[in-house]
C-alpha cells in the first residue's frame, strides 16, 4: 500500500460530528486555493444519521461524476429517513468526487485525478488525494459496511449488477457475497477488477470490511429502472445490517426473477480494442455469447476500402457491459462478458 501521504491530521475538515446522534447535513473542506478564491476550499457535502450504538454503513455515490444513480438514489434516502427509525449509523456521501459530479465529468476538473485509483489518498495532495485521505482515515475505520454506487459512465454501459470480490477473506467475502444478495439487482457478479490499486473497493477490503459496488446501467444517464433499482438496493442494505426493522425487500416477493448469480471464471472476460477507427457492435447487452462470437467490428474511416477487424468474443457467457464509445483507440474497452455460477 502506497500510503505515504497518510501521516498527520487530514487537511480536510468536517462541519459534521460523526458521533453525534441525529441527522446532520455538512460538509468537507477540502483546501482549494486558486486564481478566482485565494484562501478558497472545495465544500463536498456528507450527511450522518446516527441513532445510537450499532451497526455502521458508509454510502458513497458519485464516485465518478458522470454516474447518476447513486448521487439520486442517496439524495432520496437522507431525506427521507427519521433517525429515530435508526439503529446505528449511516454516513452517506451523494458525491464523493464533488467538482467530478458538478462539472459531469467522470474524473475531477480540478486535478484530473480518478476519485477510484486515489485510495489512500495524500494528506498534503490534490483535492480528489486529500479526500480519499479524509475518507480513509477518518470514514473508513469507524463502519462495518461500505455500499459505493457506480454505474457506466458517458464511456461504458452495464446490464444492472452489484458485485462483490473474490477475496482472500472467505468469511468477509461471503459476508460481502450476502450484502450483494441482499442489494437485489437483477444480475449479482463475482467481479475481477482490471486494475484494484487505488479503488476505494480496496482500500475498505483490506481492513477487512464489507463491500459492495455496483454497476446499475450508463451512458451517463439515469433512467427509471436503474434509479429503481438504486432505491430499493440502499433499503435493502440497511435492513440486512439491521439499521432498520423489517428484512429486505426480495426481488421474488416482486414477481421479478431472483438475482442471477454470476462470475468472470476467464481472464478473457473482457474484450480490450487495438485499433483506432469506428466501433459497430455486433451484440447487445444480456446476449449470450460463445467463445469466438463475434463481439463488434472496427471500421476506418481514413480508408473505406479496407475490411474492418472483427472482435470475438474470448469466454463463453452473456454480455454484461459494453462500450458506450464509438470512435475507439488502442485500449479501449469494448465488452464485458460473465457467466452464470
Ligand atoms: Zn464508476
Amino acid at each position: 500500500m502506497n500510503d505515504d501521504g497518510g501521516a498527520g491530521e487530514p487537511k480536510v475538515s468536517s462541519t459534521v460530528d460523526f458521533d453525534a446522534n441525529g441527522k446532520h447535513f455538512g460538509h468537507l473542506s477540502i483546501p482549494h486555493s486558486r486564481n478566482d478564491s485565494g484562501w478558497g476550499a472545495v465544500h463536498l457535502p456528507i450527511v450522518s444519521i446516527r441513532n445510537g450504538d450499532g451497526p455502521v454503513l458508509v454510502f458513497t455515490g458519485g464516485n465518478h461524476g458522470d454516474e447518476y444513480e447513486g448521487p439520486i438514489a442517496l439524495m432520496k434516502l437522507v431525506r427521507a429517513l427519521d433517525p429515530a427509525e435508526v439503529t446505528g449509523q449511516i454516513i452517506a456521501i451523494p458525491a464523493l468526487n464533488f467538482p467530478a459530479i458538478m462539472a459531469g465529468t467522470r474524473l475531477s476538473p480540478i486535478d484530473g485525478v480518478n476519485m477510484n485509483r486515489a485510495f489512500p489518498g495524500r494528506r498534503d495532495g490534490s483535492v480528489s488525494q486529500m479526500i480519499a485521505h479524509f475518507v480513509q482515515h477518518r470514514i473508513l475505520p469507524r463502519c462495518d459496511a461500505v455500499c459505493d454506487i457506480h454505474s457506466g459512465g458517458k464511456s461504458m454501459y452495464f446490464s444492472p449488477f452489484g458485485a462483490y470480490h473474490n477475496l482472500p477473506n472467505k468469511a468477509v467475502m461471503e459476508k460481502s457475497r450476502a450484502a450483494t444478495l441482499a442489494f437485489g439487482a437483477p444480475i449479482g457478479l463475482e467481479l475481477v477488477e482490471l486494475d484494484a490499486g487505488g479503488m476505494l473497493d480496496t482500500a475498505v477490503e483490506e481492513m477487512d470490511k464489507i463491500f459492495v459496488s455496483t454497476e446499475l446501467g450508463g451512458g451517463g444517464t439515469a433512467s427509471p429502472r436503474t434509479v429503481a433499482i438504486a432505491d430499493a438496493g440502499v433499503r435493502n442494505l440497511l435492513a440486512h445490517f439491521g439499521l432498520v426493522d423489517g428484512k429486505p425487500i426480495t426481488r421474488e416477493s416482486l414477481g421479478l426473477a431472483p438475482t442471477r448469480m454470476m462470475h468472470m471464471p476467464d481472464p478473457g472476460s473482457f474484450t480490450i480494442c487495438d485499433d483506432r477507427g469506428i466501433f459497430e457492435s455486433l451484440v447487445d447487452l444480456d446476449q449470450a455469447v460463445s467463445e469466438g462470437d463475434p463481439i463488434g467490428q472496427i471500421h476506418f474511416p481514413e480508408r473505406p476500402q479496407r475490411e474492418p477487424v472483427v472482435y470475438r468474443a474470448s469466454a463463453s457467457g452473456t454480455v454484461i457491459g459494453l462500450t458506450h464509445k464509438v470512435l475507439m483507440e488502442p485500449g479501449d474497452f469494448l465488452s464485458l462478458v460473465a457467466r452464470d455460477m
